[in-house]
């Protein structure tokens, strides 16, 4: 049975390059090097030496890349010390002095302030778009328009972005796309089967699942991206610890029995809160009243373990009362770990594409895999706090 005759949980389990480096074992151990010792003269001036200096790569990092580059079906990824640094290390890759670059308004707000700050001072103009833009991006280009950068669904409000339309908008005018496709974390939303130049990842997140390790990823689409991202990696020094890649490793081996979970509990509490009195709207695209929710069944599995809520409008004295009366959803940032948070979200003060003019206060809950009755009870009991 050839590799690409199995099915994708099968491939994953059994995905990484070169076993012959580990003698067999099944479980390699992770390498942990800087320095590489070389044979002899001949060894050390030959370009092709495999393996030069620990931060350039090892077999481990070179295991860790391939797994993640077969999850999002790529030519080949780079390993990161975090999502954010994947995240500013590929747009660092391709943008120059007076470049144009198109950024979705609904951006993870660290990504935001890297284009505000390092890319304003790197000369690179950014223009913020609608997520929900579509085709009409096309309007938004100039003749300096180098990248278009698209995050989908969107942080906090999961806007769909309609990435493959938006990738033919690009293609035609040669401008690079790149994906943040931590939501999906390789396995609910592949960028590049749409034709996306880079998938970048937070593996922090579902990868690693369990809030012990930051890591992230940068997945090329082919070998001409692939060059141009490895000589960024190269440049900045950007690479990951081995202990993180370990744990992503293992994280990889359970990630699709995760996510389904996280998609099907996160729907029930979907529901559960569309049903209170207390909740303006739900954000969850998997719900058949978001309207994103077309979207979603066209180009995802499903939705993740996010969902967020905007509270009827209230006091802040009441927020708290509710926030600080859950049991089972303490407040913390990040996502994807194996337990339930919760996470106030402000988007007035990182949206100006499209402006943030809601009353009510806006909360993300990341719903882990705790029993999901139990869950909802810690809801109901704060909400009997929460006066509107
Ligand atoms: C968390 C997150 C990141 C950043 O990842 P880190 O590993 O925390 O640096 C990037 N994008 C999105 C959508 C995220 O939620």
């Amino acid at each position: 049975m050839g590799k690409k005759d199995l099915k994708e949980e099968t491939r994953t389990i059994h995905s990484g390059c070169d076993l012959s480096d580990y003698k067999g074992i099944v479980n390699p151990p992770p390498i942990k090097a800087s320095t590489i010792l070389y044979p002899d003269l001949d060894a050390y001036e030959n370009p092709n030496h495999k393996y030069r200096y620990g931060r350039n790569g090892t077999p481990y990092t070179n295991k860790f890349s391939c797994a993640i580059a077969a999850l999002e079906n790529g030519y080949a990824a780079l390993p990161a010390p975090s999502g954010l640094s994947a995240i500013t290390t590929a747009l660092m890759a391709f943008l120059n002095r007076g470049d144009h670059l198109l950024m979705v308004d609904t951006v993870y707000p660290p990504t935001r302030s890297f284009c505000n700050d390092v890319l304003a001072r790197m000369g690179v103009s950014v223009d913020y778009y609608d997520p929900l833009i579509g085709a009409d991006i096309e309007r938004l280009m100039n003749d300096k328009t180098r990248a278009i950068y698209m995050e989908s669904p969107g942080s906090a409000t999961f806007e769909i972005q309609d990435v493959p339309v938006i990738v033919k908008v690009a293609k035609a005018r040669g401008v690079v796309t790149l994906v943040d496709n931590s939501y999906a974390s390789g396995v609910l939303f592949k960028p590049l089967d749409h034709g996306a130049d880079v998938s970048l990842l937070s593996c922090t997140k579902y990868i690693n699942g369990h809030s012990d390790a930051m890591l992230g990823a940068i997945v090329a689409r082919d070998a001409e991206v692939f060059a141009i991202l490895k000589r960024a990696t190269d440049n900045l020094g950007v690479c990951a610890g081995v202990d993180e890649m370990e744990k992503g490793m293992r994280g990889l081996n359970t990630l699709h029995l995760r996510m389904k979970e996280a998609g099907e509990r996160a729907l029930k509490i979907a529901q559960w809160l569309e049903g209170r009195d207390e909740v303006a709207r739900v954000y969850y695209p998997g719900l058949e009243s978001d309207p994103n929710y077309a979207l979603l069944k066209r180009d995802y599995k499903h939705a993740n373990g996010l969902v967020s809520i905007l509270l009827k409008p209230a006091e802040r004295s009441s927020v708290k009362a509710f926030t600080d009366a859950l049991e089972l959803f303490p407040i913390g940032s990040s996502w994807g770990g194996y337990e339930s948070l919760l996470q106030p979200q402000y988007p007035t003060k990182c949206r100006t594409a499209v402006a943030w003019d809601h009353e009510g206060q806006l909360l993300r809950f990341q719903v882990g895999l705790e029993d999901t009755d139990d869950l909802i009870a810690d809801l109901e009991q704060a909400f009997e706090k929460f006066d509107f």
